[in-house]
Order: C-alpha cells, then structure tokens, then sequence
C-alpha cells in the first residue's frame, strides 16, 4: 500500500469513539487513490477530546470534510455553520462539508440505507414500513423514507430513553411530509402483528441482535414474518443477525447493513468532491459477504 501524500495533500477524518475499528479510512483512502485524488482520510478517536476545540483546529487545518460516528453525530450541532434540510429535520450530522471555511453538516445514513434497498429491487414507495428503534440510525432512516415517498411509517421503540424522539419523529413527518407516521410500543404485541400484517418492509435499527448480544432479536414471535416482508437489519456485525434468520426461516427476504454503510460513505463523498464514487471497486474489495 502506498499514498503519495504532498505539501498539497487535504485531510479529512472520522471523529468519534471507538472508532479503530471503522472501514471509512479503507473505503475513502481507496477511493483517493483510484481517482488519483490528493486526500488523505484519518481516524480521530474523540474519548476524552475537547470537541469544540477539535472542530476549531478542523476548521484552521482546512480540512476537506469529516465524519462524525457516535456519540458525537448530535454533539456537532453547535459547532457547525448550518445543515442541510435533512440534518436539521434529522437532528443529527454524520458528514461536514469544508465549503470555504464554512462547515455545513449533512445526514448520508438515511440516503444510504434507501439505496441499499435497490439493490433487492425495494422501491420504499412500494408499501407501507416498519422501524424499530428510535435512535440515532432509525431518525436518519425515517426521516428519509418519508422525503422520498414511504406512504406509511410505523415507528416502534420500547419505552425508554428514545420514546420521546420516537413521537417527535412522528410528529415531524406528519407535519413536514405526504407520509402517515404513528408510534407503537414494542411491547404491544398486538399492534405489532398488525403493522407487520400491513407491511412489505421491515427495518431494524435497534441494536438488538448486534455483536456481542448476538442471541438476541427485536421479533420473538416468529409467527410475525410473513413472506411478503422484506427483512433488513442495519446490523453489519454480524453479518446474519438472528432476526435475519427467523425471517429467512419464515420465507421472507433478508438483507444486513453492509450496503448501507458503504452507500452512506459513497453519498458523503459525492457531498465533499462532486464526484462518483467507484462502488464497485470498493464493494468488492472491502464490502463482499
Ligand atoms: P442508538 O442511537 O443508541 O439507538 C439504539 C436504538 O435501539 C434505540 O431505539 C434503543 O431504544 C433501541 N434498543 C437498544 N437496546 C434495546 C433493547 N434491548 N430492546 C429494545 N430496544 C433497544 O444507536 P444507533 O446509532 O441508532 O445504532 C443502532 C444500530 O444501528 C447499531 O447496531 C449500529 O451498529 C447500527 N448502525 C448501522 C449503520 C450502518 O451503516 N449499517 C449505521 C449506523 C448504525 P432506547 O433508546 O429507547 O433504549
């Protein structure tokens, strides 16, 4: 491996903790160096770091851009100089734009997690969608879905610490979108069978089923999957969650977040450079199951 880094060479990076063991400098660096791109793309573990003072030697550095992974995405905010219409109604940032000294924050999850639907020929205007979870990932997912189309979203979260975002997110896309979005309790079981009844795509983005709780999964009534429901986990680790293999056991279709995470990165290098990432060449290399 070798990077011809020069006196002219910009830096970019990934902030947050535990960040070591993160793809995005594999996936960019590659990227610069097939398009012969003189960047350079660095991870910055933020445990302990003075984020204010962090973004103001960014900013000084010139930097091209950045990501942010937890739990900085909503720690940003006040550091940035504005967002894009998504991030704001999202809440959160996981891609900053150096546009002249003016750092402008996106949200690239949602758009990721949409294209990787394409690839198993799901159109999210198709029919109605389940979300489970409330969280980081999940606010990024629905408030995309409802901008591009999903007719209905039906958002489940326990009653924890992400209920009250599960009812602003609701709240937001009934005001702010086409799209029909109401809350249901997890534990509702009952509610549960009859959204899942009505619908052709199923998302997880809680981290149930996630390494290492692994036996785990946000459906134990198996009886719920019918073969009409698209399952997707935004779990990459691992790969085959256990809520992958009840749903395939049932007959439905099932995918993990492997494409998510490489479609969020080729939609923020678009963001920083204007220019089409070689996804091929990247999925093959670092994103083949
Ligand atoms: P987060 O903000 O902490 O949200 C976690 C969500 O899971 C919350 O809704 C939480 O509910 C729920 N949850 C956690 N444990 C639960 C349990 N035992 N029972 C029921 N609900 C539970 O995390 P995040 O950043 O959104 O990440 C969520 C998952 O998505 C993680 O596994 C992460 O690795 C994955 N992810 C994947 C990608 C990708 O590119 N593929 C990108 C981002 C995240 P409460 O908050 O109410 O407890």
């Amino acid at each position: 491996m070798s990077y011809n880094i020069t006196g002219h060479t910009r830096l970019g990076g990934l902030l947050g903790t535990p960040v070591s063991h993160s793809i995005s400098p594999m996936m960019y660096n590659e990227t610069f160096r097939l398009l012969d791109l003189d960047f350079v793309y660095l991870c910055f573990d933020t445990a302990g770091a003075d984020l204010a003072g962090l973004v103001k030697a960014l900013r000084d550095m010139n930097v091209f851009g950045f990501n942010l992974t937890m739990p900085e995405k909503e720690r940003i905010l006040p550091f940035l100089d504005d967002l894009s219409p998504a991030a704001r109604m999202i809440g959160a940032v996981n891609t900053v734009k150096n546009e002249n000294g003016r750092l402008i924050g996106h949200n690239t999850d949602g758009t990721g997690y949409i294209r990787s639907l394409a690839d198993h020929h799901y159109d999210i205007t198709r029919g109605a969608m389940t979300l489970l979870g409330a969280g980081g990932a999940a606010s990024s997912i629905a408030i995309q879905a409802a901008l591009d189309g999903v007719p209905k979203l039906h958002i489940v979260n326990r009653r924890g610490r992400s209920w009250q975002n599960a009812l602003r997110l609701a709240d937001e896309i009934n005001r702010s979108t086409s799209c029909q979005a109401d809350v249901t309790d997890m534990a509702d079981l009952n509610t549960l069978r009859c959204i899942l009844e009505e619908s052709t795509l199923l998302t997880n983005a809680t981290s149930m089923g996630m390494a290492p709780n692994t036996e785990l999964s946000p459906i134990a009534d198996v009886s719920m999957f019918h073969p009409n429901l698209l399952v997707s986990d935004i779990i990459y680790n691992p790969r085959n969650t256990r809520l992958m293999q009840d749903a395939a056991a049932a007959g439905c279709v099932t995918c993990n977040g492997m494409y998510m995470l490489l479609y969020q990165g080729e939609a923020a290098f678009r963001i920083w450079t204007g220019m089409d990432m070689p996804v091929e060449a990247i999925r093959e290399k670092y994103f083949s199951r």
